[in-house]
């Protein structure tokens, strides 16, 4: 399997085809990116604890029966997945009350959502990500609605698999976002799962172990995500190293 060209750089990920047209290499990068792109900075060793973060979890979701595009780790920042045909859409599930939540409906922080409240979102940095519904996505063909009920089914199933997963190592998974993509007829979990695109609250502190810490200017973003990592006993290098 070759790299050939990049396909897409994002904010944090490069994409690159393959000789494989079936094919393609993530590379994570340590850049980090908040509100849109207007927060930047590089924070080293990011791109390695975030693609082995994103390895450890794809596999321990594939374990539990969910169909994720990842297929193995290629180097520390570069890992190979499926080529998804990927939905413009952003889906996210709330356990606790924060964020956009908060300031758009006035509720207080950090109330335990139950149930757990589902979200779509329409990924568009010019538009800021605005909130979308089924209508919208049955009426500007962004997706099917067998695939709106996939998507729906396989976020919750990872919400039980992933809450559960988090709360042994001592973390609260507070929310987090999931973004699907289509490979050969079926729907497949495609982008990455790591403390960028999710929040992680100590079980007995609150204290933030996600991106928050960089949003929120707090320090200590990467070394949180390692601390995560070490819990749930995804394989690091030492930090000293
Ligand atoms: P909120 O809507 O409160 O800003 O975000 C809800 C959850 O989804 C958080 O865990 C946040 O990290 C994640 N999320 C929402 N939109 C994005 C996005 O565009 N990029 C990333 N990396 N995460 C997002």
């Amino acid at each position: 399997m070759k790299k050939l060209a990049e396909l897409y750089a994002g904010k944090a990920k490069t994409v690159y085809t393959t000789n494989d047209p079936d094919q393609l290499i993530l590379h994570f990068r340590n850049d980090t990116s908040a509100f849109d792109g207007e927060k930047i900075a590089q924070l080293d060793r990011k791109g390695m604890v975030n693609n082995r973060f994103n390895a450890f979890m794809m596999q321990q979701l594939e374990a539990a029966g969910i169909p994720t595009h990842f297929d193995k780790i290629l180097s520390d920042e570069e890992s190979l997945v499926k080529n998804l045909e990927m939905l413009p859409i952003e889906c996210v599930v709330r356990n606790i009350s924060t964020g956009s939540l908060v300031r758009r409906l006035g509720v207080e922080d950090g109330l335990d959502l139950e149930p757990p409240i589902f979200e779509f979102f329409l990924k568009n940095d010019e538009l800021h990500d605005p909130m979308i519904n089924d209508y919208h996505i049955i009426t500007f063909n962004w997706a099917s609605q067998p695939e709106i009920e996939r998507m729906k089914d396989l976020t919750f199933r990872i919400n039980d698999i992933l809450k559960k997963l988090f709360f042994d190592a001592g973390l609260l998974l507070v929310d987090y976002k999931l973004e699907f993509g289509r490979y050969q007829g079926e729907l497949l979990l495609g982008d990455e799962f790591t403390p960028d695109g999710c929040r992680l609250w100590d079980a007995k502190t609150r204290e933030k172990l996600d991106k928050d810490r960089f949003r929120q200017g707090l320090g200590g973003v990467v070394e949180a995500y390692e601390e995560v990592g070490r819990r749930l006993g995804v394989e690091l290098p030492s930090s000293k190293a």
